[in-house]
């Protein structure tokens, strides 16, 4: 998967061009194809170790976040998909309603983070080299650093990777996945394990549709066939498209109440 996953490990064992899938199949449980070696014992051991470090960590963040009354979101897509855009422009929209505060994650650069703080909201950024997702512990510094406000939303905009993100417990209440109609239609049943694991779905730039061959009931039919329970915003962040059920859903989550304050900015 990637070298902060512990897949290198397994890479560094395998004879020279083995194929090792990014997308390697993390279930396990009913046989890895390498079960039976040593390396596959490894990495299999290495791969549990982490997650289970990772999760007991993401439980500590959870009571962190409990401790400042924070709800937390963890949002996650292909590069590109519009993650900077919506938290630009829910920033603004709810500024009155609710502090919203923001961890950037990516390779490299503070390009997103200088972004958000444009946008009148508190950012930390967070780079991570060569890994490709954000784990657990790399939380836990950005929130001490980010020390948000009593009742905050805490926005966490993950590596652009559909991937293994969706494996690593960040203490986050909810997970989304943003995906935009310049994309394939398909990315649902591409890559499952993100569909499965997010809570709501934001199908992003709706604004573009009548320039792009995307079907969207086609899309929103794949989503909900690997993940029936997943709820579906379909917006425009920069036309404004949709945003206002967004808006009702995140402080809903956030504090059971509605997103009213729309009227009163
Ligand atoms: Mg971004
Ligand atoms: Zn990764």
């Amino acid at each position: 998967m990637c070298a902060t996953c512990g897949c290198s490990t397994h890479d560094h064992d395998a004879p020279p061009g083995h194929h090792h899938p990014h997308d390697h199949d993390h279930d396990h449980d009913h046989g890895h194809p390498h079960a039976g070696d040593d390396a596959g014992h490894r990495l299999l051991t290495l791969e549990r170790d982490v997650l289970a470090r990772n999760q007991a960590l993401a439980e500590r963040n959870r009571g962190w976040l409990a401790g400042r009354g924070a709800f937390a979101i963890n949002l996650m897509s292909s590069p590109g998909a519009g993650k900077t855009t919506l938290l630009e422009r829910t920033i603004c929209d709810v500024a009155g309603a609710v502090d919203v505060a923001v961890i950037e994650g990516d390779q490299a650069t503070a390009r997103d983070a200088d972004r958000i703080r444009a946008a009148g909201a508190r950012a930390v950024q967070v780079n991570t080299g060569t890994g490709c997702h954000l784990d657990a512990a790399m939380v836990a510094r950005a929130l001490s650093e980010l020390d948000p406000r009593l009742g905050a939303v805490v926005a966490i905009e993950n590596v652009g990777n559909l991937v293994c993100p969706a494996l690593f417990d960040l203490g986050e209440h909810a997970r989304i996945v943003v995906v935009s109609v310049t994309e394939g239609e398909d990315k649902p049943i591409k890559y499952p394990h993100m569909f499965r694991a997010a809570d709501l779905l934001i199908l992003n730039k709706v604004d573009l549709l009548p320039h792009v061959e995307f079907d969207v009931s086609r899309c929103l039919a794949l989503a909900h066939e690997v993940n029936p329970h997943l709820r579906v915003f379909q917006v425009s962040a920069t036309r404004g498209d949709g945003l206002d059920a967004w808006y009702d859903w995140l402080l809903t989550a956030a504090h059971g109440r509605p997103a009213d304050m729309r009227a009163a900015s």
